[in-house]
């Protein structure tokens, strides 16, 4: 039996005076829940004295809840296994204050009763240690949950920012506007998850005049504007308001616009909730526009979005600047071009007229040989060339027999005609390219004879008065026969820079004089002392 009225500042007989000082709380119960025992510490934890507490029943520092949990729990577990360890519960304090403490408890007999001896550990420092845990959890938390949404807007401008950097690169690689526009439509849908992107042009400047859809993207399901042929007017007119002020048009929920009853029903027509309109330009003027729809409900369009689609909108201007400079361009080329070839046509035109003035100027029309100031330039260049090299020239004249009688019989026309004939016949007898037929006169004729000798001249000569015969042109007022005949002169000589050709041109005239004197129908070839004779 416990003496109810033993010194509350002692220890209780057989309690080690230490255990009243220990580092932790001492209990001891009775089972009908008298305290028998508390040691200084816990009596300082809990504000009591020892003499006000000892005696009195559990209860007296127990909350309501920790009394419930001892008469359920910890008591008939004392009694039952003897022992409780780790029981978390809360004393009360004299003032009223709840303490959290960890307790163990065992069971023991002494002299036929049960005492129920208990350690307490306040444990308000390790709970406020678990608050501040917890606390620092939940702030940890909230700054993961803060870095996973600063993460998800920096992935969301990232991926706009490769939206633009791709449909800029676009731009610069592409000069084709249809397929600009396309590409531009479908990143903008994908990057605003929009359910329709067009690319509006407004059709002149007219103000009156609308505009049409020249390309389009639209989500699956969606009905496409372009391909229902919208006519101008209706979506026009709605967006003549933004020529007037030029600026993006942001609207949350189109049922919230004041629209033309033809206009709202063309909105709901293709669905459209809401929808942003940003102008593209070309260069001051408005050119069209991007009109983003949304179609699943009213939008609020962000910040980010529209300086998105008016970048991607700066971009497009600069493209369409390009596209209409590049047209400018090809029509200019094409016009160059064009004038090129009209240039050429009129070159050839006029080379082909100069050729024909140098053959005219070079030609004798009648015979359709070289005539005699062709005769006369090539002779003073052979003269020049062959006194440099030092290698025989021959001239070979000849003149038509009794020509004159010819012309009287047969008629000037047939005289042109045997002419004709004889020059043509002469030429094919020539075999070198440097030999030079001409006309030197009225029915007189010249070759010139480059590097041949007097052997090669005369044989010349005799192919031409065969070359002649063979035409057998009849003449029969002839002296020399029935047929047209020719007397020739001969004539070679080493050029020399102290003569000039005119030498060479007085022998064969010589020798023709000659061939005539001696019977006409015959070669003479130059002899020095014809010119002694004559
Ligand atoms: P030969 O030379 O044998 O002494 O007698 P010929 O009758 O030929 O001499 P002549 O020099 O007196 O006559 C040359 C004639 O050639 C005179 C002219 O009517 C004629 N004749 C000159 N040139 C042309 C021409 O271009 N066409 C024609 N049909 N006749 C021409
Ligand atoms: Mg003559
Ligand atoms: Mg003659």
């Amino acid at each position: 039996m416990v003496n109810r009225s033993s010194t509350p500042m002692s220890a209780p007989q057989g309690i080690d005076p230490l255990l009243d000082q220990a580092p932790c709380g001492f209990l001891s119960v009775r089972d009908d829940g008298v305290i028998e025992y508390a040691n200084a510490t816990l009596l300082t934890l809990l504000g009591w004295e020892r003499a006000a507490l000892q005696g009195k029943n559990i209860v007296a520092i127990l909350p309501v809840a920790s009394r419930i949990f001892y008469q359920t729990h910890v008591f008939p577990m004392l009694r039952v296994q003897g022992a409780v360890t780790e029981i978390y519960f809360s004393l009360r304090s004299r003032s009223g204050q709840d303490i959290p403490i960890l307790a163990n408890g065992v069971r023991r007999q002494r002299q036929g009763d049960a005492i129920n001896d208990c350690v307490v550990i306040p444990i308000r420092q390790r709970m406020q240690y678990e608050d501040e845990i917890l606390r620092a959890k939940k702030q940890a938390e909230a700054a993961i949950s803060a870095q996973k949404q600063a993460e998800a807007t920096l992935k969301h401008q990232y991926e706009r920012a490769v939206a633009l950097g791709q449909i800029t690169q676009h731009i610069r690689e592409s000069l084709d506007l249809t397929q600009i526009f396309a590409v531009a439509a479908q990143e903008i849908r994908q990057c605003l998850a929009a359910d329709r992107v067009g690319i509006y042009r407004f059709t002149t400047a007219d103000e009156a005049a609308g505009g049409s859809f020249v390309s389009e993207a639209v989500a699956p399901g969606v009905d496409a504007v372009m391909v229902a042929q919208v006519p101008h007017h209706g979506f026009g007119e709605h967006y003549q308001g933004i020529r007037h002020n030029a600026g993006t048009l942001a609207i949350r929920d189109i049922h919230e616009m004041r629209l033309l009853d033809e206009h709202s029903q063309l909105f709901s027509q293709f669905q459209v909730q809401a929808s942003l309109v940003v102008p593209l330009k070309k260069e001051a003027d408005l050119w069209g526009l991007i009109v983003i729809h949304h179609c699943s409900g009213p939008r609020y369009w962000q910040g980010v979005e529209v300086e998105l689609v008016e970048s991607i909108a700066a971009q497009l201007a600069i493209a369409i600047h390009q596209a209409d400079l590049v047209q400018r361009l090809q029509s200019e080329l094409q016009e160059r071009q064009r004038t090129e070839v009209r240039m050429t046509q009129i070159n050839a035109e006029l080379r082909r007229a100069t050729d024909l003035l140098e053959q005219m100027a070079h030609i004798d029309p009648l015979t359709q040989i070289a005539n005699r100031r062709r005769f006369s330039d090539r002779l003073g260049q052979e003269w020049a060339r062959l006194s440099r090299d030092r290698l025989p020239l021959s001239l070979l004249l000849f003149d038509v027999d009794y020509f004159k009688y010819y012309n009287d019989t047969y008629g000037h026309q047939s005289g042109d005609d045997c002419l004709y004939a004889i020059a043509q016949a002469a030429q094919k007898v020539l075999g070198r390219p440097t030999d030079l037929l001409a006309r030197y006169g009225g029915e007189e004729f010249a070759i010139i004879l480059p590097n041949t000798i007097q052997k090669g001249a005369i044989a010349v000569a005799r192919h031409i008065h065969q070359a002649i015969a063979a035409l057998a042109i009849s003449h029969h007022a002839s002296a020399v026969g029935s047929q047209i005949t020719i007397s020739l002169g001969i004539s070679t000589l080493i050029p020399s820079q102290k003569l000039t050709s005119t030498v060479l041109i007085q022998q064969a005239d010589q020798a023709l004089y000659r061939a005539k004197q001696q019977g006409r129908n015959r070669s003479v070839v130059f002899d020095p002392i014809m010119s002694d004779s004559r």
